[in-house]
């Protein structure tokens, strides 16, 4: 098998078979073997009826259909999907005709014809979206880089081809919050970007309103950064430093009320350390807790060879 497709469908009932179809055409017509893996994540509007009915008109082994029991979200769905493939390659492509198949086989062809990449992720240069959205998104990438060390590219899409080794690297990382950008950022590999346009809707729309965007950021910041667990370190220890100053000086020029007021920072400063101390241990009993993986082996080399070691 030479490609999967994991796709990810929400009340998707009337672009189903569009993109497995214009899938299926593009690929056989290159003779390249596919499968579609199609996630049900719980759609209320029938989409899982148009799945069925798909399945029964193309019985050849190149459509799986799994169903959710509930919505469990997108990233539930696609690594369920990414479970069930079997390709050399895998693709995340969602049901709504947004992000092109015609693309997905350029984006395959690359990532077979170039040796070192593991990885082609489609990349929009300007967003297509109002200028609000794009600016809370820019803000995003900047401060999610800054406070972490997985490397987060602005306007890159969950779209993407990935190898064999990749995909089982992606299926190694165990974590309970799953959140696919940071996630291929954080398996390594060579990534190329694929500049690419993102298409309307065919139909239904959108499922990620301002509110589930900005907690999906947040959780992108959580699961990569432990940060935020650590400012009340710093925050402790300039209030110490602060309480100190004024302490020493209301004690020289004998003044009670900064006295005071030294004594209490002192002592809030020292309370917001043991918080932030606390933190540390706490930030690596969340480390640990998400069991990732502590290495990814990209290639092994070993045995025998019949190269020159005569
Ligand atoms: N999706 C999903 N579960 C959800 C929300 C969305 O499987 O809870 C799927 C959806 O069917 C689509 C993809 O994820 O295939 C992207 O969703 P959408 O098009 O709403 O996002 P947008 O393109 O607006 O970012
Ligand atoms: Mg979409």
């Amino acid at each position: 098998m030479d490609i999967s497709f994991v796709i990810p469908c929400y009340n998707e009932k009337d672009n189903v078979r569009v993109v497995y179809e214009t899938i299926r055409k593009i690929f056989s017509e290159k003779q390249i073997s596919f499968e579609a893996v199609m996630v049900n994540d719980g759609s209320k509007d029938g989409t899982e009826k148009e799945l069925k009915k798909l399945y029964a008109d193309y019985p050849d082994g190149t459509l799986k259909v799994v169903s959710f029991s509930r919505n469990f979200g997108k990233e539930a769905a696609i690594l369920c999907g990414l479970k069930h493939t079997t390709g050399d390659a895998v693709c995340f492509i969602d049901a709504d005709m947004q992000q092109r198949p015609e693309v997905a086989l350029a984006m395959y062809e690359k990532l077979i014809s170039t040796e070192d990449i593991d990885c082609v992720a489609a990349y929009q240069k300007s967003r297509k979206e109002n200028f609000l959205l794009s600016f809370f998104k820019k803000c995003f990438y900047f401060f999610i880089n800054l406070i972490t060390t997985t490397r987060f590219t602005p306007g890159a899409s969950d779209f993407r081809v990935i190898s064999r080794r990749m995909a089982n690297a992606i299926l190694s990382m165990q974590e309970y919050f799953r959140f696919s950008k940071g996630l291929f950022s954080w398996v390594g590999f060579e990534t190329y970007f694929m500049e690419y346009t993102v298409e309307e809707r065919l139909s239904g729309s959108s499922k990620w309103s301002f509110w589930k965007l900005f907690k999906y950021a947040l959780e992108g910041i959580i699961g990569y950064s432990t940060v935020p667990l650590s400012i009340s370190n710093v925050l402790g220890i300039l209030l110490m430093l602060g309480g100190l100053g004024l302490l020493i000086a209301g004690l020289i020029i004998s003044d009670t009320v900064m006295t005071i007021l030294g004594v209490v920072l002192l002592v809030g400063g020292l309370i917001l350390l043991m918080i932030g101390i606390t933190g540390m241990y706490i930030s690596r009993i969340y480390l640990q807790g998400k069991n990732r993986p502590i290495y990814i082996e990209k290639d092994v080399l070993e045995g025998e060879t019949d190269g020159c070691s005569r």
